[in-house]
């Protein structure tokens, strides 16, 4: 299996880093479930010499995922929180950060209660306005850490033009691409510097696995994180490598039917009278579906609707069926959930007020059930309001 230069994306999911086994030809590469590897004499080995630093299935899951994402290099860790770890460690004491100011809360936690104690700052502000964005800018911003579309808001942040003023800056752009997947948008292709993802979600796709992975560009900084990652040791494991390599063959065809779903729910609910309105970024009615239309190929799974009020929203998702309340997304099974009171219930009420996530706002993650099915689950939930 040759994979060409310019093999297109659906091809590079199937085969990127992954190569027959040598030993016996298994076309899937094997779960090498072991701690250390035989030295053939002292000082030569095949490559591997203790699994912390490498393992040939986290290395084909790494090779799979940085071709995906159109950087150079991959480093798997534990959770998508790991791998937003070891993106913070290219920090120094003294160091800036400009943050989305909606980023996923286990980020804004790790930033605001744990990275703050060395002597590391963040600046939190809506990256959608990049005005705002560059006036949060320090002579010590480092990096510009950036999540579009937003959680569970979904606002868009223009990554071709974010890009450019962490350059002008001297900063690096970090992308946490985990609500839209490379299916859907590959930021590296539009300039940032990393990019990382929860698998948790998209690309293992299958609700069975916790990982994360960052992919770079740059040289020093890919060896900085292979550095990292075998230093403080938060590796993936070989057979959650595995479940996600097998998750990540199936993504453009999932992302197709999550996109279509997501579409049609969005539309369906933003017919609905007890809706007051929708967010997500493939309706005209949203504010930047242009630039949406621009960064993305299809919208994704993710939306939110607001019913008005807290007891709407309770009698709303004690009413589905065939959707599950529980947090997360990215699953073929459609998760429905209540961010207030769930997701970000740790982040304070004034700062919810501001991001827009009242307390009637229900959150979306649409899987790949038929269509009909759904829309009736909503449909008689709705009834229940
Ligand atoms: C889930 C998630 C994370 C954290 O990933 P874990 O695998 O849960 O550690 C980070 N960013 C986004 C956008 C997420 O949805």
């Amino acid at each position: 299996m040759k994979l060409g230069r310019d093999a297109r994306f659906s091809t590079i999911c199937l085969h990127a880093g992954q190569e027959p086994d040598q030993a016996t030809g298994a076309i899937v590469t094997p779960i090498y479930q072991t701690s250390t590897y035989v030295q053939e004499a002292l000082g030569r080995h095949k490559g591997y010499e203790y699994a912390r630093t490498q393992n040939p299935t986290r290395s084909a899951l790494e090779g799979n995922i940085a071709a995906m994402e159109s950087g150079t290099t991959a480093c798997a860790f534990a959770s998508g929180m790991a791998a937003i770890n070891a993106v913070a460690t290219m920090l120094q004491a003294g160091d800036h950060a400009v943050v989305s100011d909606n980023v996923y809360g286990g980020t804004f936690r790790l930033f605001d209660k744990v990275l703050s104690r060395y002597q590391l700052s963040f600046a939190y502000v809506d990256t959608a306005d990049l005005a705002a964005t560059e006036r949060a800018f320090t002579p010590a911003t480092r990096l510009l850490f950036v999540e579009t579309p937003s959680n569970p808001v979904m606002r868009i942040t223009d990554l071709g033009e974010a890009a450019s003023l962490a350059h002008r800056h001297g900063a690096r752009l970090v992308v946490d691409n985990t609500f839209a997947s490379p299916a859907i948008q590959r930021p590296i292709e539009l300039g940032a510097d990393l990019v990382m993802h929860s698998t948790t979600k998209y690309l293992n796709g299958h609700s069975d696995s916790v990982g994360g992975v960052v992919v770079a560009t740059r040289d020093e900084d890919a060896a900085w994180l292979k550095f990292v990652q075998n230093a403080a040791g938060a590796i993936l494991s070989p057979f959650d490598s595995w479940l996600v390599l097998r998750g990540t063959k199936t993504l453009p065809l999932r992302m197709a039917v999550h996109s279509a779903n997501g579409l049609a729910l969005a539309e369906m609910l933003a017919g609905h009278p007890k809706v007051r309105h929708v967010l997500y970024p493939g309706l005209p009615s949203h504010p930047q579906h242009a630039l949406a239309r621009r960064q993305m190929r299809g919208f994704g799974g993710m939306l939110a609707f607001d019913l008005g009020s807290l007891e709407a929203a309770r009698r709303l998702l004690n009413a589905v069926h065939l959707m599950s309340l529980a947090e997360s997304l990215g699953g073929v099974e459609t998760l429905i959930s209540h961010p207030a009171t769930m997701t970000h219930a740790s982040v304070p009420a004034d700062r919810r007020a501001a991001l827009g996530i009242t307390d009637g706002l229900v959150r979306i993650s649409a899987g790949i059930e038929d269509i009909d099915d759904l829309k009736e689950d909503l449909h008689q939930a709705l009834d229940n309001v």
